[in-house]
């Protein structure tokens, strides 16, 4: 068993198909009017995996889908035991407050504390829970109401362990929060910011990086004196793989995709072969563009096309795992992590991202458990949390006969 931490995943993303499909079931059954369309025709064909999208998804639709308590709590519980299953042994939770009518946003976090304290009673994966102040929608009281939910719910020992900003990166300004991570940092909360998500915005990294924040997510347009920067600082880097390659947030690269002009060549020359064979097909069509109306034997050449299409964007995804910026911070001395970010939208769960950092970028069992001991580096939980899961990691390359 592979030992694992993780400390960038949002509870509201990280709620698998299945469990938003029973829910979504629980409520057609028992509300009359409740007309919400099924999950699995709204989070198909990778909906919600680009900025455009992403948010919107949770803002129309998932968002309404677990509209009450219950349901959330339901949610929670199925959140943390599909990590755990996945040998995850320490987790931080993020999410951002929000009421859900009867309840108020701090009755919810509330809630949401209480079970993941009796979670980690009972369980063997340790979870401290992150509050998400949101750059596109909380106002400089809200956030300072988030943060003050946040110190009143440690204070009665709830695993609260940070505070975050998040939030669609195209809006919002960042400076209105300063005061208020300033204040989290002397209270002693971690800090973690989703930083460098879109290109050029030089001015609002430096801004952020003021702050002096203990991790940074995602961390993808960041110029090579930033880098240097966060390297003196020692600030750690969480990467999330499939999170960027699928929502097209990385750099462009040059990769050897086939476009439209070919595949309309290829499909020219399959028909050439197929009349001189004596099939039916329709030729006005494809010469027009239109390969809708196009057959060839079996296969049409819409269904061809979308197979190139599919083809070209897994030679697209490969390539740019490889060229992924972790390939840059893992060999930077700073606390890194792999994280799944969202995996309900990005349907990636850890063991997985692992995999792909594995296969990628060439680790061997050897750096997976160096990789483990860099994430702990950095992560916010209690002393006792950190030196359970040392040891339990120190246990796991005695077992497997890894040299530490
Ligand atoms: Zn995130």
């Amino acid at each position: 068993m592979m030992t694992d931490r993780k400390l960038h995943a949002h509870l509201t993303g990280s709620i698998t198909l299945p469990i938003f499909q029973s829910i979504w079931q629980q409520r057609v059954d028992t509300e009359a009017g409740f007309d919400l369309p099924p999950p699995d025709q709204v989070l198909g064909n990778g909906a919600g995996q680009s900025v455009s999208t992403f948010f919107p998804l949770f803002n129309t639709y998932l968002y309404s889908l677990i509209s009450s308590l219950p349901y959330l709590l339901t949610a929670l519980q199925s959140v943390l035991e599909t990590f755990q299953s996945d040998n995850v042994i320490y987790l931080e939770l993020r999410t951002t407050p929000r009421s859900l009518r009867p309840h108020s946003a701090s009755e919810v976090i509330s809630a949401i504390s209480q079970q993941i304290q009796e979670w980690n009673v009972s369980q063997l994966m340790w979870t401290g829970l992150i509050l998400s102040i949101d750059r596109s929608k909380h106002s400089i009281s809200e956030a300072w109401g988030i943060l003050n939910l946040a110190l009143d719910l440690r204070s009665r020992g709830y695993p609260i362990v940070g505070l975050d900003l998040g939030g669609n990166p195209i809006k919002g300004d960042v400076k209105i929060y300063r005061e208020i991570f300033e204040a989290a940092k002397r209270e002693g909360l971690g800090l973690t910011l989703h930083f460098g998500e879109i290109e050029g915005r030089d001015e609002e990294q430096s801004e952020m990086l003021s702050w002096e924040p203990d991790r940074l997510g995602h961390v993808i347009w960041v110029k090579e004196e930033m880098k240097r920067k966060l390297v003196e600082m020692d600030i750690g880097v969480e990467m999330c793989l499939s999170c960027n390659v699928l929502a097209g947030l990385l750099p462009p690269i040059s990769t050897p995709i086939r476009n439209t002009k070919e595949m309309t060549v290829r499909s020219s020359a399959n028909a050439e072969m197929d009349a001189s064979a004596g099939n039916e097909y329709e030729l006005e069509g494809l010469m027009k563009g239109d390969q809708d109306s196009f057959d060839v034997g079996n296969i049409s050449a819409k269904e061809e096309s979308s197979k190139m299409e599919e083809d070209d964007r897994q030679e697209s995804y490969e390539a740019q795992y490889t060229s992924h910026h972790f390939g840059q911070w893992w060999f930077l001395p700073n606390s890194i992590s792999i994280n799944t970010d969202d995996l309900g939208i990005f349907h990636s769960i850890s063991s997985s991202e692992h995999f792909l950092a594995c296969k990628h970028f060439h680790l061997s069992r050897v750096d997976l458990v160096r990789l483990s001991r860099r994430a702990l580096k950095g992560v916010f939980g209690p002393t006792e949390v950190v030196d359970l899961v040392e040891r339990r990691l120190s246990e796991f390359e005695q077992e497997e006969g890894i040299p530490s």
